[in-house]
């Protein structure tokens, strides 16, 4: 019997397992994947992020990684150019490869067991009360109980699903986007381009390669998935220096990339379970919040689970307050987001929210 069950092992469920069991709890935390393992994600971090990173004795092995340290970020909206800051905050673009795999390692030196290639498929359910999970590892079955099972399963989170989690405040995205791995595209920092209905990244990574990346309002290029190669190439060309760098770059890999997404919040508990991460809250990925998002509910759900465990106070208060944490901390981000993602011509209204750079409330 644990005292937590986590079903996912990237941004929120590995931080959440390390956090409860660095409290001293008894946590399994379970994964389909294998690390190191990559994921459908770019991977900017913002300050906040980092500092969670640093917090936690994780930023020095990321850093150990290659990742290049990034200070400012140019960002040119709509030919408004705001050059980039030497003095602002640090950020990284960790490839999630390394990331989850730092973040993993740092659950089990915790203490927390951790389950690789075990896919959850069904919860156990009694009396109304989520009590444990069904699952396989290769040929074997199991079955694990615990307090809590919580859904750090992402954004199409199957946990969410079986409890029926409610969601609101939905906010259909009207975007699409594509990423890729280049050799020789020099970068020195984050670099983001808005306008137009298009928004372009450049991400210095691991192995010295930049991540670029383009998201686009899809009513305006209906064409692009049948093209994705011309697509990006045009989109690149409407900025010169992007344009001339991609020119001379070497594509290692494939383009990935999705469409046709809804933003949304879920309600984030019930009588045993909850969710956390992706699982719990989606954004589109146009301001690049979704890992420190994970990390900060991470915390905040470990603070509220101990105080349950440890009873200083009831489920329903303690979860409330985590739901409301979660809630208060991306509101604003999230009206930008949805404006952002409707049609990547931001008006002079969220040009301004822009400039300011949008942090963590
Ligand atoms: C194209 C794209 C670009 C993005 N770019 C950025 C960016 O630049 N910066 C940023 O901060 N965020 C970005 N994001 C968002 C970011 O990827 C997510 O917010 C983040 O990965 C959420 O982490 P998570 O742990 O909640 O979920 P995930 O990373 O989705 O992890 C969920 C895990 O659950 C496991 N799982 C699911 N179901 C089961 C099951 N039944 N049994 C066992 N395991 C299971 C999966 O194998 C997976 O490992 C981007 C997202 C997309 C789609």
């Amino acid at each position: 019997m644990f005292d937590a069950i986590i079903v996912g092992a990237r941004c929120a469920g590995s931080p959440l397992g390390m956090l409860l069991a660095r409290a001293g709890r008894n946590v399994l935390v379970v994964d389909r994947a294998r690390f190191p393992s990559d994921t459908l994600s770019t991977h900017f971090i913002t300050p906040d992020g980092v500092e969670r990173l640093r917090a936690w004795g994780l930023l020095d092995r990321v850093l150990a990684t290659g990742c290049p340290p990034l200070h400012g970020q140019l960002r040119t909206m709509q030919g408004m150019a705001f050059p980039p800051d030497p003095a602002d905050p640090l950020t990284i673009a960790p490839r999630r490869t390394v990331l989850d795999k730092i973040l993993v390692d740092a659950a089990r030196e915790a203490g927390a067991e951790v389950r690789e290639g075990a896919i959850v498929e069904s919860l156990i359910v009694e009396d109304g009360i989520v009590t444990g999970i069904r699952g396989r590892a290769g040929d074997t079955r199991f079955e694990e109980r615990a307090s809590v099972v919580i859904g750090a399963d992402g954004r199409d989170s199957f946990v969410a699903r079986l409890v029926g989690a409610d969601s609101y405040n939905e906010v259909q995205a009207t975007t699409a986007g594509y990423y890729g791995y280049f050799k020789n595209f020099p970068a020195e920092t984050t670099e983001v381009y808005v306008g137009g209905g298009l928004a372009l990244f450049v991400f210095p990574t691991n192995d010295e390669e930049s991540c670029v990346a383009v998201e686009y309002a899809i009513a305006r290029f209906p064409n692009f998935k049948s093209d994705i190669e011309g697509g990006v190439a045009a989109a690149l060309g409407t900025v010169e220096s992007l344009g001339r760098r991609y020119a001379g770059a070497t594509r290692n890999g494939k383009f990935m990339g999705i469409t046709g997404h809804t933003n949304f919040y879920r309600r984030p508990f019930g009588p045993g379970w909850a969710l956390v991460g992706d699982a719990g809250y989606y954004r589109d990925p146009v301001l690049g919040q979704g890992i420190n998002d994970a990390f900060r509910d991470a915390e905040a759900l470990a603070g509220a689970l101990d105080a349950v465990f440890a009873g200083a106070k009831q489920w329903d208060d303690a979860m409330a307050g985590y739901e409301g944490q979660r809630n208060a901390a991306t509101g604003p981000v999230y009206q930008l987001t949805a404006a952002l993602c409707r049609d990547l011509d931001p008006g002079p209204e969220v040009l301004a929210m822009m400039a300011g750079a949008p942090q963590e409330a």
